[in-house]
């Protein structure tokens, strides 16, 4: 038997992350009697109870602090860190967003064992001890690892697992008071600065035109703003487009950015590599725009369009306009 802790932080502006529920799905459809913990930080955030009363999960922690409002790596670590000394667990789990991977790898150093970063797949074996899948070596290669050391640590990008109907439980709640003091860390938070692109959230999108190197230019992605606009959608792109500064970070799809579903994704100027096609492969319908026919990304599309999307892209346009 092994305990599983599965640890989310909560802010007000914010809603409880899907990975939560992905991944005691997961874990419940693997080992249904391996007891999962799930620990909530953050501030007023008695209310959430209700949400994991009969979810499937045996206990809930709520680590309750002023501190713990707006996230700092320190306090975070710290308190986790207090809690596995009284509530001891076999295999943590972290939402794989930068502050999951923030405080796993923080905790990992602190506690001297093995971190799985981004793994895409688990399972237990006869043991019941955890295996990990994640892309390695290139990324070309998938990888199969274990532990060797105690407790296990592993973080997982949002998307990974299906949400399912999660088996009935009577769940223990504990209150935890941690005691904190601003002054032993060594971070403070001055000001909160408003993501104005947080409600275009790509995760949410039922349409994503996304872009790749193939746009060329950062004003290639004004044409495709306004084919996502007319189709009611928003835009997304690949690493290369997002390290060319063309877009955001918070709109790279794949393994290192985001893993989306939408009904359609429009890939724009991207090749297809596997990385990147770990972010977007479960979209519903796939539309590439390639000009070199033999581009990856014609393997898993279900239409393609061989042509400069220069050209493509403007009649596409075009065409909705006419149809409005
Ligand atoms: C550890 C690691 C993590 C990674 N994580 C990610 C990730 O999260 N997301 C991600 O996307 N990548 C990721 N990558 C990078 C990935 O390997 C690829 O390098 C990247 O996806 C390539 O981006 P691209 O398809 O936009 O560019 P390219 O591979 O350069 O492809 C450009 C495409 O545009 C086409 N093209 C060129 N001009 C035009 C035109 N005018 N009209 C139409 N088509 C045109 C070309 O034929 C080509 O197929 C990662 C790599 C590593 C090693």
């Amino acid at each position: 038997m092994k305990k599983i802790l599965i640890t989310a932080a909560y802010s007000k502006d914010k809603h409880l992350q899907k990975n939560l529920f992905e991944i005691i799905s997961e874990i419940s459809r693997l080992t249904p009697d391996n007891p999962i913990t799930v620990l909530l930080l953050g501030h007023h955030i008695n209310h959430l109870k209700e949400e994991f009363i009969h979810r499937g999960i045996d206990r809930l922690i709520l680590a309750e602090h002023p501190l713990l409002e707006n996230f700092t790596c320190e306090a975070y670590t710290h308190v986790i860190g207090e809690i596995l000394k009284e509530y001891p667990a076999d295999i943590l789990f972290f939402n794989s967003d930068f502050q999951g991977q923030a405080i796993a790898s923080r905790l990992a150093g602190r506690l001297d064992v093995g971190l799985a970063a981004n793994i895409t797949a688990l399972e237990f074996d006869a043991q019941g001890d955890i295996h990990l899948i994640r892309p390695s070596f290139g990324e070309n290669k998938m990888a199969k690892l274990k532990f060797l050391t105690h407790p296990q640590i592993i973080t997982i990008q949002e998307g990974t697992f299906d949400v399912m109907p999660l088996p009935k439980k009577n769940c223990e709640v504990i209150n935890f008071y941690p005691k904190l003091a601003a002054e032993d860390f060594p971070t403070k938070i001055l000001a909160i600065v408003e993501d104005i692109q947080k409600n275009n959230q790509i995760e949410d999108a039922d349409v994503l035109v996304a872009g790749g190197r193939g746009i060329g230019h950062a004003k290639g992605f004004l044409l495709l703003q306004e084919l996502a606009h007319l189709l009611h959608g928003e835009i997304a792109g690949s690493r290369a487009a997002v390290d060319l500064n063309w877009i955001p970070f918070s709109k790279q799809v794949g393994q290192t950015g985001k893993i989306v579903h939408p009904s359609i994704y429009i890939a724009v100027g991207i090749s297809g590599a596997m990385q990147h096609l770990a972010g977007m492969r479960k979209s519903k319908t796939i539309i590439a725009i390639n000009k070199n026919p033999y581009a990856p990304i014609f393997q898993i599309a279900d239409y393609g369009i061989v042509g400069e999307y220069e050209t493509i892209i403007p009649q596409l346009i075009q065409k909705l306009k006419e149809n409005q």
